[in-house]
């Protein structure tokens, strides 16, 4: 017989409070989000279908589309990006993938894992995608679907020319795959204007929900598609027609996460709440002044700033001196959590949702400073504290950003 194993409790595991979570994500709840997360009520039914249909009301504003065909997803950010792909693309077609760096490139390998002939556009780092890049493929005509990243998370760049080059393609018959994870509700995205034909998101980030429950929005052109779609679909859990069933039929396909699904209802209300422009504008001058803040202080940023992403930044570590040591510090000393990278020499810190807030800035800016320190780069810390102060407060009301 297998005996119970010994295990600690939960208390003793978790990290010391007051923990702030300023990474690539997950990012901290607001508390009625963490309220709702603990809720659970019947998956179908009456009081189920109200919250559904005032999700989708909400999702609709975020997404700033008209689309029917909204819905949502119980898994990661990468789920909804596997539901774009395997509905909207059949084996053998063609996909032009806009690569900038990590999560850009795994749209690109699932596309593959489903068939599609993929052409990589590599964009080399540190710069965003032009329409110069695509334009000579999309006019070709041979591309069905085209990927692209919003903001490239892995590597802190913005693809500025987005519209451009969603409307380009989209009007040359290919439907653009957009991942919007990191950078919804953080900066502007306009599905519809941009004829934008999928948009991806995760809950964990721009729109401060938990992870696990996702958001995917598809265009009429693409649902078009996916309904006149003759081969077989490789994902049941992952279907958009059977996933329709719930979100806008109101029965069965698997029991939805009620929790979370109750949870991003409350997040997506705080963004409505604020307005998006009243969010992005937060967003601006918090990042900006964290920037700042890094700048003044003696690091340098690693993007350059006309394409630089406002809701992740990467920060370049002194070369003698090790990135993985100062976030331990950071993590140990003072409770902050910050990111890595993959394999670049810097570490990264979120603006999203919630950690676009003055006293989460002040927290973080202090504990990185300090850290940088301990491993004997001498910065000059009081300059950047007031920096920051000076471009948090410079032509914003700060009650807007606390
Ligand atoms: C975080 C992120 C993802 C992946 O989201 P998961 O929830 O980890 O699957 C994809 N794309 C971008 C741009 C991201 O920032």
């Amino acid at each position: 017989m297998i005996t119970p194993p010994s295990i600690l409790r939960l208390d003793n595991l978790l990290p010391r409070e007051p923990l702030l979570m300023m990474g690539a994500g997950p990012v901290p709840l607001p508390s009625r989000v963490a309220q709702a997360n603990s809720i659970v009520i019947n998956h179908l039914g009456d009081t189920m279908a109200k919250v559904v249909d005032q999700l989708k009301k909400m999702a609709r504003y975020v997404f700033q589309t008209r689309s029917e065909f909204l819905l949502g997803v119980a898994g990661p950010g990468s789920a909804a990006m596997e539901m774009a792909i395997v509905n909207l693309v059949e084996p053998g077609d063609e996909v032009l993938a806009v690569c900038n760096g990590y999560f850009s490139r795994r749209m690109a390998e699932m596309a593959g894992r489903v068939g599609g002939r993929v052409t990589i556009i590599e964009v080399p780092n540190n710069q965003t995608a032009t329409l110069d890049m695509v334009d000579k493929h999309l006019r070709s005509g041979r591309y069905k679907t085209l990927t692209i990243v919003q903001g490239e998370t892995s590597n802190t760049v913005h693809n500025l020319h987005l519209p451009q080059i969603s409307k380009l393609a989209h009007s040359l018959g290919c439907a653009v795959i957009v991942d919007a994870v990191c950078t919804l509700s953080t900066m502007p995205l306009e599905m519809d204007n941009w004829q934008i034909d999928a948009v991806i998101t995760g809950g964990q980030k721009g729109l401060s929900s938990i992870p696990g429950v996702s958001l995917i929005a598809f265009s009429e052109f693409a649902w078009h598609r996916i309904t006149q779609r003759t081969a077989p679909k490789s994902h049941w859990c992952l279907d958009a027609l059977l996933a329709d069933q719930f979100w806008n039929k109101g029965s069965y396909h698997y029991t939805a996460p009620v929790s979370g699904i109750l949870a991003l209802h409350e997040a997506l209300y705080l963004v409505c709440d604020e307005t998006l422009a009243q969010r992005f504008a937060r967003h601006d001058v918090c990042s900006k002044a964290l920037q700042k803040g890094i700048q003044a202080m003696g690091l340098t940023l690693m993007v350059p700033e006309s394409v630089r992403l406002n809701s992740v930044i990467g920060i370049q570590i002194p070369e003698d001196i090790s990135p993985d040591r100062v976030r331990a510090h950071m993590s140990a000393v003072h409770q902050v959590e910050i990111s890595g990278s993959f394999g670049l020499h810097i570490v990264r810190v979120g603006q999203m949702g919630e950690q676009c807030r003055a006293h989460n800035l002040f927290r973080t800016l202090h504990a990185l400073g300090t850290s940088v320190q301990h491993e004997g780069v001498t910065l000059d810390l009081p300059k950047g504290l007031s920096e920051m102060e000076r471009w948090l407060t410079k032509d914003f009301d700060l009650t807007h950003v606390n």
